[in-house]
C-alpha cells in the first residue's frame, strides 16, 4: 500500500466520524441542491444542452492539437505571447521568470484549480514575491494556509463563524461580524492589492481558438480586476479547456453557471483576447497564457479515459458524491477531488501513488447522472482499476485471494463445500486487511446451486 493510499485511510476515517464537519458540508451541498433545479428550468430540455456540450468537447478534444495552433495564431495576431509548458515545474520557471523581469513584488491572483495544481503560491513565496488570492473563498483558505476544499467553491466545508473566528485570529476585527461585515473588511484589504501589483494571474474557464481568446467565469469581478489593473496579466490554464468557436458560450456559459452554482448565468463572464490595444485605454500592456500539459496528454493518448478531459469544473459531481459529502475534499490529498478528482489524478500524479482515489467510490453512478457533459465517470474509475491492475499495483495477498476467489467460482462442487458458517469462518479470516474497514463478509447459509435445487423440488 502506497504512503498516500495509507494517509488517504488514516485522513477519511477521522473526517467520517466527524459529525460537525458533515454537518457543515451537507448544509451548504443542501443549499446547492435546492437552486440547481431552478436553474436547469431555463433549458428547454436540459439532457439535449448536455449532450450537445459533450459533442463539442468531443470535437475540441479530439482536434485539440489543431485547436490550440489555431488559437496561438489568432491570440498572437493582436500582440499576446504563447507559453507551452509540459510540466509544473516549467510553467513555474516562466511565470517566475516573468515576475522577475518586471520586478514584480506583489501579484495578484483569481481563483484558479491549475495555479493550486502547481503550487504556484509556494513557489512565488520562495521567490520573494506576495501572491494574494482574491476570490473571498479562496482569500478565506489562503489566510487559514489550507488548499481549496470544492473545486467551485474552496471554503465550503467553514460556516460563517469559522470565518468571522479566522478574520478575527488574522486580521485582528471582532469576533461576531456578519458575512456583510466579512465580505467589506477582505473588500477593503484586496482593493489596495489591485493597484500595487504588478502583474495579475487567472486561470481561464475556457480557451476558444476561433478568436484567440480565453473566457473567465465569475461571482465576484476580482478576476477582471486581477487582469486589467497590472501591467502584466498572465493567464495558466490545462490545453483540455478548449472550446472551438465563441458561439460555443452561448451553450457553455450557462451549463457551467447552472450546475455549479443553480444560477442561471455567472454574474461576470469576460473574453479577454490579448493586452491592451492601440485604440485602447484600459487593460494591461501585455498578456501571456501559459498553455500547460502537466500529464494532460497522458490522458488523450488513452481513448477511453480521453473523456475526463470534456470536464468544464463545474463541481456537480463533488456534491453528488456520497464519499465526497463524508470525507470532504481534503482527505483526498489532490487538488481536484471528488470523483472527476479520483477519475483524473492517478493519469496526472502517478497509477502507483494515487490509484486508491479510483476505489473511493460506491459505483453508484451519481456522478454520471449529474455530470454537465455527461462523463461516465463510474465507468471511468471501473477503467482506472483495470489500468492499475495491468500496471502490476497489486500486492501479491490480493492476486491470490483473486485466484482463490475465481478457482472456487468457477468449480460447482467447491462452492457447495462447507456451511455458510464454515465459510464466513475461513473467508473472514483470511481476508483480515479487507475486513479492516468493511463489514464481514456474509456468505448465505445455503449455495445458490442449494437453493435453486430446493425451489426445483418444490415445483
Ligand atoms: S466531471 Fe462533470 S460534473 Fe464533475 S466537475 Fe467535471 S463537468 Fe462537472
Amino acid at each position: 500500500m502506497s504512503e498516500n493510499s495509507q494517509i488517504f485511510i488514516a485522513k477519511t476515517a477521522i473526517k467520517a466520524a466527524d459529525l460537525e464537519h458533515r454537518r457543515k458540508i451537507n448544509f451548504n451541498i443542501s443549499k446547492y441542491n435546492e437552486k440547481v433545479p431552478e436553474g436547469k428550468q431555463q433549458f428547454a430540455d436540459v439532457h439535449l444542452v448536455r449532450e450537445r456540450a459533450k459533442n463539442i468537447k468531443w470535437k475540441a478534444i479530439e482536434t485539440l492539437d489543431q485547436q490550440l495552433e489555431e488559437f496561438e495564431l489568432n491570440f498572437t495576431k493582436k500582440g499576446g505571447k504563447v507559453i507551452w509548458a509540459e510540466d509544473a515545474a516549467q510553467a513555474i520557471e516562466e511565470i517566475v521568470s516573468i515576475c522577475k523581469e518586471r520586478n514584480c513584488r506583489t501579484l495578484v491572483k483569481s481563483k484558479s484549480m491549475v495555479t493550486e495544481e502547481i503550487h504556484l503560491n509556494d513557489a512565488l513565496e520562495k521567490n520573494g514575491i506576495e501572491s494574494i488570492e482574491t476570490d473571498l473563498g479562496e482569500y478565506i483558505q489562503q489566510l487559514d494556509g489550507e488548499a481549496p476544499y470544492h473545486i467551485v467553491t474552496p471554503a465550503m466545508h467553514k460556516s460563517k463563524e469559522d470565518v468571522a473566528r479566522l478574520f478575527s485570529q488574522k486580521l485582528g476585527t471582532a469576533p461576531n461580524l456578519t458575512p456583510q461585515e466579512l465580505t467589506l473588511v477582505a473588500r477593503d484589504v484586496l482593493r489596495k492589492k489591485y493597484t500595487q501589483a504588478e502583474v495579475g494571474v487567472t486561470g481561464a474557464n475556457f480557451i476558444i481558438s476561433d478568436i484567440g481568446g480565453i473566457a473567465v467565469t465569475e461571482n465576484e469581478g476580482n478576476a477582471r480586476l486581477s487582469c486589467s489593473f497590472p501591467k502584466t496579466h498572465i493567464v495558466i490554464v490545462g490545453i483540455e479547456k478548449m472550446i472551438p468557436s465563441i458561439t460555443d458560450l452561448g451553450l457553455f456559459w450557462p451549463l457551467l453557471s447552472t450546475f455549479g452554482t443553480g444560477q442561471k448565468v455567472t454574474v461576470y463572464n469576460t473574453i479577454v483576447t490579448g493586452p491592451k490595444q492601440a485604440n485602447e485605454v484600459d487593460g494591461p500592456e501585455e498578456m501571456f497564457v501559459i498553455l500547460l500539459d502537466n500529464g494532460r496528454t497522458n490522458i488523450l493518448q488513452n481513448p477511453k479515459t480521453r473523456e475526463s478531459l470534456y470536464c468544464i469544473r463545474c463541481g456537480a459531481c463533488l456534491n453528488a458524491c456520497p464519499i465526497y459529502k463524508n470525507v470532504g475534499g481534503h482527505a483526498y490529498g489532490a487538488t481536484y477531488s471528488g470523483p472527476i478528482g479520483s477519475v483524473i489524478t492517478p493519469h496526472l500524479s502517478g497509477m502507483e501513488n494515487y490509484k486508491h482515489l479510483s476505489y473511493a467510490s460506491s459505483l453508484c453512478g451519481n456522478c454520471t447522472e449529474v455530470c454537465a457533459v455527461k462523463i461516465n465517470l463510474h465507468e471511468l474509475l471501473l477503467e482506472n482499476r483495470k489500468e492499475s491492475v495491468e500496471e502490476g499495483y497489486t500486492t501479491l495477498t490480493e492476486k491470490m485471494a483473486w485466484k482463490m476467489w475465481k478457482i472456487a467460482s468457477l468449480k460447482r462442487g467447491m462452492m457447495n463445500m462447507g456451511s455458510g458458517n464454515l465459510k464466513n469462518k475461513v473467508v473472514n479470516g483470511l481476508f483480515k486487511g479487507w475486513k479492516k474497514h468493511r463489514s464481514d463478509l456474509d456468505f448465505s447459509p445455503k449455495t445458490f446451486n442449494e437453493m435453486w435445487k430446493d425451489m426445483y423440488n418444490k415445483k
